[in-house]
């Protein structure tokens, strides 16, 4: 009986391992080919084909910088800006000033203000939306509501997000990884703020940030800005004691490039929307440009911002530096490839290009983008600025493949 009952048992245990490790085999076998995951990325209908490369302009601007309507600004009147980006050759302005000094009501100080006009510098419409979940900055080519903006700031994200669309304004999340970081959904933003001000080390983390959001399909633009508050005094004006920094950061540092359509404020945001944008550590350092040969014929298709279909073949990229480029130096292409470091190149700065080549997963999406580094150029306006940026010279937007528009 013992022996009979010990026998079944072990007849048990090995009938029911056997039985475990069948369950285990279907069970896992069975989870693979079972679950099809609903939110997986379907296959992509046509792409629109990417802008035309050669009909269009390269504006610089500054997107973030604080006039008089800050509280904590300084010496720092819209008339002196404007005068100092014509000085240095900017052509397109943000004055975002913090919407929570006055209440949201920046239509009836920064945009009300006389000296708020320009015959040649583009001024945007724009603000810094001040929150107790971070700053972003809201640009738009036209005059909105932005107190609908403030006043819903503290609503859960969809809510923002419904006035967002509804007053058809650009969205930036400012300073993502610094003190007031963006503290909401990014789904609701077109840009991110991955240069702030001249002192480059310290945006690490949001370009992390950034490589995020591309590698999860958010398509988001990277831009600069000083984010400035101080302006040099002049005349009766006294120094304060943030006076120094008016040397070391300001307009333009770093200086953002877009190739708009046409020099209007509109082609402007449009640009910014699409991503055809590289960053400059000044308005007088080379700027990237960033394209890619589809096909093999040594004509370029596309640039940084725009999105095709990968086809499984091939594709030749090129790098170049256009402007002030120093003759006897090397520069370093850094190329990241979803995230990930895909290789350095070399670059001479007699002949600032240089190409290679890879090819895109024909599965899946698939980014590249590139930063430059090298000396410094100097910007004898903000002559402290060059030595805090470092060796960095600029950075490109990525390049895309297969990314959904619909997303
Ligand atoms: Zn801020
Ligand atoms: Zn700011």
């Amino acid at each position: 009986m013992v022996l009979t009952t010990n026998r079944n048992i072990g007849l048990l245990i090995k009938t029911g391992l056997i039985i475990m490790v069948a369950g285990c085999i279907s069970g896992s076998a069975l989870g693979q080919s079972a679950h099809v995951n609903p939110w997986a990325q379907k296959p992509l209908g046509t792409l629109p084909p990417p802008a035309s490369l050669s009909q269009g302009i390269w504006l610089k601007g500054e997107l973030h910088m604080h006039s008089r309507h800050s509280k904590e600004s300084s010496n720092n009147s819209i008339s002196k800006i404007i005068t100092f980006c014509k000085l240095v050759g900017i052509d397109f302005l943000a004055i975002t000033d913090h919407d929570n000094h006055v209440e949201g009501d920046v239509a009836h100080n920064t945009w009300a203000d006389p000296e708020f006009k320009s015959d040649s510098v583009l001024l945007l419409y724009a603000a810094e939306w001040t929150t107790t979940r971070g700053h972003g900055n809201a640009f738009s080519a036209r005059p909105y509501n932005h107190q609908q903006l403030y006043d819903v700031r503290d609503q859960r994200d969809t809510v923002v997000g419904r006035i967002k669309n509804k007053l058809g304004i650009h969205l930036s999340a400012n300073h993502p990884s610094g003190k007031d970081h963006f503290g909401y959904s990014y789904d609701m933003v077109n840009s991110i703020e991955v240069w702030n001000s001249a002192i480059w080390s310290k945006n690490a983390n949001a370009i992390m940030i950034w490589d995020d959001m591309l590698s999860s399909g958010r398509k988001l633009t990277g831009r600069g800005g000083s984010d400035a508050h101080h302006g040099v005094p002049v005349g009766d004006e006294k120094p304060g004691p943030n006076t120094y920094q008016a040397k070391a950061n300001y307009a333009g540092t770093p200086t953002t490039w877009v190739f708009a359509t046409a020099r209007t404020k509109q082609a402007v945001i449009d640009a910014l929307t699409n991503g055809r944008v590289s960053i400059s550590s000044n308005p007088y350092a080379p700027r990237v440009e960033f394209y890619a040969d589809l096909n093999g014929d040594d004509k370029m298709d596309m640039m940084m911002g725009d999105n095709v279909k990968a086809t499984g073949k091939p594709v030749k990229f090129k790098v170049q530096l256009t402007g002030n480029s120093i003759k006897d130096t090397t520069y370093t292409i850094n190329v990241v490839k979803n995230g990930n470091p895909f290789g350095a190149f070399k670059m001479e700065g007699k002949m600032p290009m240089i190409e290679f080549t890879d090819t895109p997963a024909i599965a899946g999406r698939t980014y590249y983008r590139v930063t430059v580094e090298g000396p410094s150029t100097p910007y004898p306006q903000v002559p402290q600025s060059a030595a805090l940026s470092g060796n960095m010279v600029g950075l490109s937007n990525p390049i895309c493949f297969n990314f959904d528009p619909n997303f």
